[in-house]
């Protein structure tokens, strides 16, 4: 050696050992489970909003593992998976860490498409060494507890003999029965398997058995107030202008996730920080739902012919959408952004689930009210309705499948497709002829608003009822 120097070895060596074990004893070390990461918990159920029945759902099936010895005196079988069912972004894989901190366990997350391999066996391999790996992190890390959490279940535990090459996905599936029927209430580690699906109808139903997935927990949309919890808590980290309305944004926000909320919350502070301000405006709120909602911002610029046909097309939309119901307009815009050249944002009203015919039959005169207004000021319509067409189609379907049409109640799988489409066709000409008439008395406002909708690009709701006022009066 004479004539090295190793010093500087031994010292990189210390110091990765040193790090090593710094690592391990916060429990971040990853684990032998290939490329599942070790995560560490910092969530807890105050940081899930709008889901306050599956929070008290989960909870109480999980004091089954807190109250452990009560369970074992009573000879009680341990509850050994629980099943988080919903649409996605609504915070299943949140609830399942707060669970882990909840219960004081190690949390280890996987998702179906990892145990799914070309080569029969692998996947059965993987779901051992998962369930290895957890008893073993939470040995190390000193927990008595710990929670395996497998997102999009549906595709490991698919209904069996379905897949092709199916051989390989059912000894997976049998490999995870297997694991779990294994689970007993004396492990010194004990697991808990929470799993999470948006297709609870593909899950093969020996998964769904007593002492498998013993409890389905739902995990909906949430509600406006379940949105404005979620905006509170993922605007708590950013300095919010007073005319922040987190209310009136709940409200805008009908039908996003929890995630969505995120990015909702998350873009405005970017716009924020792109004009150099240090506080957040209720302008970039409203900005980001455009940009949440459709996407991007395009920097393609139609011509000024298209531009004029997009400007008459949305402010046909926003006129008809007004006059059913005052208010309702949020912002009509012709900046493209992801699939549409323009569009009207509406405000919706309240949280609906029930639909008369009524409210369908306002809502295709909206969709169709683009199209008429395209042709009594061009003379003719375009492609850009395309999308509109569809959407009055399935909303005529629903009056339609619902009972609510001239034709009573239908069977929508053995209604002959000539009847549904002489009554769709009904419902649509009624419509288009109700805006047709409307707007033949609204020509002159309609170019007035077409006028400065190309000048400004944006028009918001309260501008836009503010000149139809003016020129009311
Ligand atoms: P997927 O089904 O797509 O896996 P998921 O239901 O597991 O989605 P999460 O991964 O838990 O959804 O949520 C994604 C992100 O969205 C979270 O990290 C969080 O920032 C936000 N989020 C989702 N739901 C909520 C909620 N209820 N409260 C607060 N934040 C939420």
């Amino acid at each position: 050696m004479a004539g090295y120097d190793i010093l500087p070895l031994l010292f990189l060596a210390g110091a990765g050992i040193v790090l090593f074990f710094i690592a391990r004893s916060r429990g971040l070390v990853a684990n032998n489970f290939g490329s599942v990461p070790a995560v560490k918990i910092e969530t807890s159920f105050s940081d899930i909003g709008g889901q306050a029945a599956a929070i008290k759902e989960l909870q109480e099936a999980l004091s089954f593992i807190k109250n452990h010895s009560d369970i074992q005196k009573l000879g009680i079988r341990p509850l050994k998976g629980i099943l988080l069912t919903g649409p996605p972004g609504t915070g299943k894989t949140l609830l399942a860490k707060a669970a882990a901190s909840f219960t004081d366990a190690s949390f280890l997350a996987a998702s179906g498409s990892e145990f799914i391999e070309m080569y029969a066996g692998v996947g059965a391999q993987r779901v051992r060494k998962l369930f290895q790996s957890a008893r073993e992190m939470s040995r190390r890390i000193g927990k008595n507890n710990s929670i395996i959490f497998i997102d999009e279940i549906e595709i490991l535990g698919g209904k069996r003999g379905q897949t092709t090459g199916h051989l390989e996905y059912d000894q997976t599936l049998n490999e995870l029965l297997v694991q779990m029927d294994g689970l007993k209430v004396d492990d010194s580690v004990r697991v808990l398997v929470v799993a999470a699906t948006n297709r609870v109808d593909m899950l093969d139903p020996a998964l769904l058995r007593p002492g498998r997935f013993d409890r389905q927990v739902k995990v909906e949309l949430p509600d406006r107030e379940g949105r404005l919890d979620i905006l509170k808590i993922h605007t708590r980290n950013k300095p919010l202008a007073d005319d922040v309305k987190l209310e009136s944004l709940s409200r805008e926000t009908f039908g996003f996730s929890g995630a969505h909320l995120e990015s909702l919350a998350n873009e405005a502070a970017i716009l924020a920080m792109r004009e150099s301000l240090d506080q957040v405006y209720y302008r970039h709120f409203h900005e980001a739902v455009d940009k949440v909602m459709m996407g991007e911002r395009l920097d393609r610029r139609p011509s000024l012919q298209d531009l004029k046909r997009v400007a008459i097309h949305e402010t046909g939309h926003a006129f008809v959408s007004e006059h059913i119901r005052g208010g309702s307009v949020s912002t009509l815009t012709i900046t493209p952004r992801g699939q549409a050249l323009g569009y009207m944002r509406q405000t919706p009203e309240d949280d609906t689930y029930l639909y008369t015919r009524d409210y369908l039959e306002n809502q295709i005169a909206v969709m169709l009210a683009g199209a008429v207004a395209e042709e009594l000021e061009l003379g003719g319509r375009s492609t850009g309705a395309g999308n509109d067409y569809l959407q009055a189609t399935s909303t005529a379907d629903r009056i339609i499948n619902s009972g609510m049409s001239e034709l009573g109640v239908v069977d929508p799988e053995t209604l002959p497709r000539s009847f549904r489409y002489r009554v769709q066709k009904k419902i649509l000409q009624a419509q288009e002829e109700r805006v047709r008439q409307f707007l033949l008395k609204k020509k002159r406002e309609l170019a007035e608003v077409v006028e400065i909708l190309l000048e400004q690009e944006r028009i918001s709701g309260q501008e836009l009822r503010k000149i139809l006022e003016t020129a009311a009066a």
